[in-house]
C-alpha cells in the first residue's frame, strides 16, 4: 500500500514537473572529480551518513550530485572517544547508508550497525582489508587505520560506491565514473609519496598515536615510538622518559604531534631531546580552517609526505 502511494506521489511530482525545468540535481560539480556522467534526476536523494572526516571525503567523492553526505564527527572531536548524540543516532536510522570503518576506530558503530532497520545500507569500509593486530587493546583485535595506506583506501572507496549503486542504480555510471576518477588521483597521491619518500636519510620517527603503521609498511618508513598508544591517553612519566631515551639512542631530534590532540607530552619531549615538533594529520578530523582553505585527504596526504620527508632528509 505505500508503494503504491509512493508511485502515486512519484507519477503526480512527475506531472507537476514536467512543464517545468528539468528538477535538475542543482549543486556544482566538484572540480576534482573529472566525471562525465551527469546524475539523472533522483526524486530521493539518497543520504549517507558517516562517522568521520576522511569518510566524508570518500563518500563525496563517489557520490557527487547524487547523494548527500552527513559526517557525525565534530570538527575537532576525538573519533576513537566520540559517543554519538540522540540526534545522531536518528540520523544513522533514517540514512539510506551509514558508513563507519570498523575495526574498532568507532566503538559504538558496530553496536549500532547492528540494531539499524532493513531500510538502512550498512557499509563497514575495513571489512574485507588485511588489517594488522593491534598494539593496543583499546582498538580491540586490529589496527584501524588501514586508510592512510592510499591502495587501501581505494577498497573503502569501492564498498561505499557499491553501496550506492544499490541503493540508487540509475546512476550506476556516474558513481563508477566518478569512483575511477578519483581512483587515477589516489595512484598520483602513491607516486608522489613514494617518491617523496624514497630517499632519506633516516625510515625512523616517532609518532604521536599509531595512526600511520599501513602507510609506513606502504613506504618502508616505521615508528622508533609513539607518544600515545591510544589517541588521547596521555604517556606516564616512564613512558616519556623511555621514548626520550629512544630519541637519544637513535639521534631523533623532531617529533610529531596532531592538530587535534593535545599536544603537551611531544612538546615535553622535544624540549627534553633539545628538538622541535611537527604536525601530522590522520585525518580523522579537520579544522573549519582547513576545510575553508579547499583541504581534503589528497592535499593533506601530500603535506604528510612533505613534512616527513623534511624531517627525515
Ligand atoms: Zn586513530
Amino acid at each position: 500500500m505505500k508503494n503504491i502511494a509512493f508511485s502515486l506521489c512519484v507519477a503526480l511530482a512527475f506531472v507537476l514537473l514536467a512543464g517545468c525545468a528539468q528538477p535538475a540535481v542543482t549543486a556544482t560539480p566538484e572540480p576534482t572529480a573529472a566525471a562525465t556522467v551527469t546524475p539523472t534526476a533522483a526524486y530521493h536523494k539518497p543520504v549517507i551518513v558517516v562517522t568521520t572526516y576522511f569518510l566524508e571525503d570518500f563518500a563525496r567523492q563517489v557520490a557527487g550530485d547524487g547523494a548527500t553526505v552527513v559526517n557525525l564527527l565534530p570538527d575537532g572531536a576525538n573519533l576513537h572517544t566520540y559517543e554519538p548524540s540522540p540526534k545522531d543516532l536518528e540520523l544513522i536510522n533514517s540514512a539510506d547508508i551509514f558508513v563507519f570503518n570498523g575495526a574498532g576506530l568507532e566503538p559504538y558503530a558496530e553496536n549500532v550497525a547492528k540494531s539499524l532497520p532493513k531500510t538502512v545500507r550498512v557499509v563497514e569500509a575495513s571489512a574485507g582489508l588485511t588489517l594488522v593486530e593491534s598494539g593496543d587493546k583499546d582498538y580491540g583485535l586490529y589496527d584501524p587505520h588501514a586508510w592512510l595506506d592510499p591502495m587501501m583506501a581505494k577498497r573503502e572507496l569501492i564498498w561505499i560506491q557499491n553501496a550506492l549503486i544499490s541503493a540508487d542504480s540509475k546512476n550506476s555510471e556516474y558513481y563508477q565514473a566518478r569512483t575511477s576518477a578519483y581512483f587515477t588521483s589516489l595512484d598520483e597521491l602513491d607516486a608522489y609519496i613514494e617518491n617523496r619518500t624514497a630517499n632519506l636519510s633516516s625510515r625512523e620517527y616517532i609518532g604521536f598515536h599509531p595512526a600511520f603503521t599501513y602507510f609506513n609498511a606502504r613506504y618502508n618508513l616505521s615508528y622508533a615510538a609513539v607518544i600515545e598508544e591510544f589517541a588521547g591517553d596521555e604517556p606516564s612519566a616512564q613512558e616519556m622518559a623511555r621514548i626520550v631515551d629512544t630519541a637519544r639512542a637513535t639521534n631523533i631530534r623532531t617529533v610529531f604531534a596532531e592538530p587535534f590532540l593535545d599536544p603537551r607530552a611531544a612538546n615535553a619531549i622535544a624540549k627534553e631531546i633539545n628538538g622541535t615538533v611537527e604536525i601530522l594529520n590522520p585525518l580523522e578530523t579537520l579544522t573549519a580552517e582547513d576545510r575553508a582553505n579547499g583541504k581534503d585527504y589528497l592535499s593533506v596526504m601530500r603535506e604528510n609526505a612533505d613534512t616527513l620527508s623534511k624531517v627525515l632528509s
